[in-house]
């Protein structure tokens, strides 16, 4: 028979650390620290329940296989003989906690009950083992009631209250206020055992009346009713949304874990916490963390108190003054961190770490890889190679393409930052710097997103229904929680900039107003965040990217680059971009496109001198202003040659559609005509006659050097010109003159007589005897794979540019997709934007076919990529895989490009 229940505690257990599919993340690592020889840590026992289980509740109507009952009464008694209390008795009652666990940690999107098995009839029991402690008990007791019929009752039930307000737990919140109120106390603290007793006959009437059943005063009624409400919770809408953020599969199920309950709510000498072996904001190599004393679990993550720091490491602006768990209990604290130090050294990577003192005891309660963001990542794994606890291949794999992005990201500029006094501080819970206009819900967040707007979400506090609106936002910004709040462990998961804990703020959700000590601030206005510092300012700050001078990140790319296979380069298109890029790591550029010079700063002369050229009618008018724009296309190929020396750089001679450049305004076509010396009617007779009905396939690319060789000639020698200049100044040029939009070898063979005219007369006249240089094409027309190999009998090297590739390849107008590709997403008909992410079974197989007949002519063809997909992790993998030589993206993509080129070869060993 199929295992459906896998027990652990008393230093053994029936699963282990690599069973997480079976028994979830927390499932298996409560088996792995319970059992496993070197570790055996205190953890209360219990046992879990498959996702297999799981799996078959959703396929069989909701019921259980055969033999599950039995399975777990086993686990139950085995918990109870070494807990030494009885489930259900009333002399010395056993608790439990019933907890979700998916293969992946999906932090508060699925539900748990506590201290299940407390009934009128085992609070006596309970109260004796508490050393008398009523008012501890009756507080466990209106706490489960809450719990349990919030989520048995009403969600697991599937019931949904009309409003916020009317679900049963708020109704419950507010007979307790009420109570409050009308005793005039304080805090939850200040009620007596007599008033939570009363109260929790008060929520019985209410939920009898609202749910018309009766609170389960059962033991084993609350505790299937548990395990179905987990089960039920996993197609939750919260768990449901964050899947298809996260990518999770529906089909993975979560597992239920049955626990011993221990109670941090037991009097000062009790406590719980949450703790990192590393820091997870920075990933400083410091044991970092939170905890309450007289707490539940749940309080630190609700961040209804402000947790105080484990120890002076923890310490922040807002806790400084709270008394560390190393001075209020040494003695644990230092079992704790021996603790901690065993776990990273056995798992071999940062742990985050719940535990909970009852009564002077410590005792573990969870432990899994903590969740860090883009800084912490890298710099952990950079430690930890040092430290010999990793190996670099395990350091590469620990860094995910988007985390290094979050390097990349801008922050605040710092001069500017300085210039600006905080208006308010919280704790720094997401890197980075961060503006946007104020919301107050997360669905304002979605609609605002949706049209165009830069959002900060700010909140009292968040919780798992507003997932998706932190998502939509630039930044979240809370007025509660700590380090370890949902908000805070949510935004780090995603690396989003995010300050939690703002004390100062005040929110009227009502009004959508925020005040800050005597400013008042309205949805829609400015603010800008400081994730890194915890600082909020008002207004729009700017931003800067400050990645170039980050020392870690550079020696952990150098390790990626020691284990990469496929070189690096990147697109640029100025002087500028050429250094951008080399800072960043590029080994050449892989796309130089010349016309860009048209376009941008520093144009409108060569513009000019452009737009004569195309309206010449004659040979020698073009050739004269040709002659007039030589210096400017050379002057911009030296500087980009030079800044790239001794490295290839790959120059695309003009691509776009000539009349692209002919100016609309009257202004520049009357300056135009007079330079020209023609009438205006001339003038635009001529620019009408280049009008086409389909330019992305009309006279562009190679096709106007076949018709206007002269252009050709023009940039050909600009190149080799500006080559033979940096050779006598003692440089290392590299050209490789790349032509465009080839479909047959006879166009390559056509622009090759122009190519070597010209290079025999450079040569001569700088009485050079030769300037090393490639001559290739591009390959962006699905013809130009299937005749690829003889392409190869000319060109020295191909570089695919898959923007055109996929736009030919599938037909679709690469500017045009946007009123079409969003259906096609949305029913599944592709997976997703083909020109982000190379269509692999489609597009990806014409290059294959490219790569495969032009290495066929020949061996040494060097293959690259230049089209947008070459700075994307996926496509990137791809290029790898099918045995390209580089691949080239954006100066910005390159740390990316690199990691990615390195993570592509372990993937595939
Ligand atoms: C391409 O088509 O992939 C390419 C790089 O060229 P462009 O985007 O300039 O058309
Ligand atoms: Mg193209």
């Amino acid at each position: 028979m199929k295992k459906n229940v896998y027990f652990f505690g008393g230093g053994r257990a029936d699963g282990n650390e690599s069973m997480k599919n079976l028994l979830g993340g927390k499932g298996a690592n409560l088996a792995e620290m319970a059992g496993h020889k070197d570790l055996r840590l205190p953890v209360p026992p219990g046992f879990t329940i498959t996702t297999e289980v799981c799996i078959y509740y959703y396929k069989n109507k909701r019921t259980y296989p055969k033999g599950l009952k039995e399975e777990v009464a086993k686990a139950l008694k085995k918990t109870e003989d070494l807990m030494e209390r009885k489930f259900g008795d009333p002399q010395n009652p056993l608790l439990v906690s019933v907890r979700s666990g998916a293969r992946r940690s999906m932090p508060g999107m699925m539900e748990t009950v506590l201290n299940v098995g407390l009934t009128e009839k085992t609070i006596p029991g309970l109260i004796r083992q508490s050393g008398g402690n009523a008012r501890f008990v009756y507080d466990a007791y209106r706490r489960l009631i809450m719990m349990y019929s919030d989520v048995v009752m009403e969600k697991a039930a599937g019931i949904e209250p009309k409003d916020d307000e009317s679900g049963i737990r708020k109704q419950l919140e507010h007979i307790m206020s009420k109570m409050k109120k009308e005793k005039g106390y304080n805090s939850d603290t200040d009620l007596t055992n007599d008033d939570l007793k009363e109260l929790t006959r008060l929520f019985k009437m209410r939920i009898k009346e609202v749910l018309k059943k009766d609170f389960p005063d059962e033991p084993h009624q609350q505790l299937w009713g548990g395990v179905g409400a987990v089960f039920a919770s996993w197609n939750g809408k919260r768990a449901v949304s964050y899947r298809r953020i996260e990518n999770i599969p529906d089909e993975w199920g979560t597992a239920v874990t049955v626990q011993t309950m221990v109670f941090g709510n037991m009097g000062n000498d009790s406590a719980t916490g949450v703790a990192f072996t590393r820091n997870p904001g920075n990933g400083e190599n410091d044991f970092y963390g939170e905890y309450l004393i007289n707490a539940q679990g749940e309080d630190v993550v609700a961040g209804i108190r402000t947790p105080a720091p484990i120890n002076e490491y923890s310490k922040s602006e807002q806790n400084r003054d709270l008394v560390t768990l190393e001075h209020a209990m040494p003695r644990i604290y230092q079992e704790l961190f021996g603790f901690q130090k065993r776990l990273e050294k056995h798992y071999h990577d940062m742990q985050d770490i719940e535990f909970t003192i009852e009564k002077g005891k410590l005792f573990m309660l969870q432990c899994r890889v903590g969740k860090r963001n883009g800084p912490a990542a890298v710099r952990m794994s950079m430690d930890m190679l040092k430290e010999k606890l990793i190996k670099k291949e395990v350091a590469v794999m620990r860094v995910t393409p988007a985390q290094l992005d979050e390097l990349l990201h801008p922050i605040i500029d710092p001069k500017a930052e300085l210039s600006h006094r905080p208006l308010a501080k919280g704790l720094p819970a997401g890197p980075g710097g961060a503006s946007g206009q104020i919301v107050f819900s997360a669905h304002d967040a979605v609609e605002w997103k949706k049209q165009g707007k830069k959002v900060i979400l700010v909140r009292e506090e968040t919780n798992p229904e507003d997932v998706e609106g932190m998502r939509a936002a630039q930044a979240i910004l809370t007025a509660r929680g700590g380090m370890t709040s949902h908000a805070a462990l949510v935004a780090r998961g995603w690396g989003k900039c995010c300050i939690v804990g703002a004390g100062s703020l005040h929110i009227d959700y009502a009004n959508k107003k925020l005040s800050i000590d005597n400013k008042t601030f309205k949805e829609g206005d400015w603010i800008t965040l400081n994730g890194t510092k915890g600082n909020v300012y008002e207004g729009r700050l700017p931003m800067m990217d400050a990645s170039a001078e980050n020392e870690i990140l550079n020696q952990f790319l150098k390790v990626c680059d020691s284990i990469k296979r496929l070189g690096i380069r990147t697109n640029a298109d100025t002087p500028e971009d050429a250094r951008r890029g080399r800072q960043f790591g590029a080994e050449g550029i892989g796309l130089f496109r010349t016309e860009h010079m048209f376009y941008g700063k520093g144009s409108d002369e060569p513009l000019f001198i452009l737009r004569k050229m195309i309206v010449s009618k004659t040979e020698a008018e073009r050739r004269k202003t040709l002659d007039e724009l030589f210096p400017y296309v050379k002057k911009d190929i030296k500087a980009t040659l030079e800044a790239m020396d001794g490295y290839p750089v790959v120059i695309r001679l003009i691509d776009p559609p000539l009349h692209e450049f002919v100016p609309r305004e009257k202004s520049k076509l009357e300056q135009l005509a007079k330079d020209l010396n023609i009438t205006l009617e001339e003038l635009s007779n001529r620019a009408e006659g280049l009008h086409e009905s389909n330019p992305m396939m009309g006279h562009r690319g190679v096709r106007l050097g076949v018709t206007y060789p002269e252009i050709s000639e023009m940039q050909i020698r600009a190149i080799f010109d500006a080559a033979a200049e940096l050779i006598k100044e003692g440089k290392d040029p590299y050209p490789e003159i790349m032509i465009p939009v080839v479909c047959d070898v006879k166009e390559l063979t056509d622009q090759l007589v122009i190519t070597k005219k010209v290079y025999q007369e450079v040569l001569k006249i700088y009485s050079l005897k030769k300037i090393k240089y490639k001559y290739g094409t591009m390959i962006e027309i699905p013809r130009a794979s299937i005749v690829a190999n003889r392409l190869a009998e000319v060109a020295e090297f191909f570089s695919f540019g898959t923007n055109d590739m996929t736009q030919m390849g599938f037909g679709f107008s690469r500017d045009d997709i946007g009123s079409f590709l969003p259906d096609y997403i949305k029913k599944g008909i592709l997976p997703g934007d083909p020109f982000q992410s190379i269509d692999q079974i489609g597009v990806g197989e014409l290059i294959e076919i490219g790569i495969e007949r032009g290495r066929k002519t020949n061996k040494n063809l060097e293959v690259g990529i230049c089209g947008e997909h070459g700075g994307e992790p996926n496509s990137i993998e791809f290029c790898h895989r099918v045995k390209m030589d580089y691949v080239s993206c954006s100066p910005f993509r390159v740390p990316i490009a690199r990691l990615a080129a390195a993570q592509a070869v372990l993937k595939n060993k």
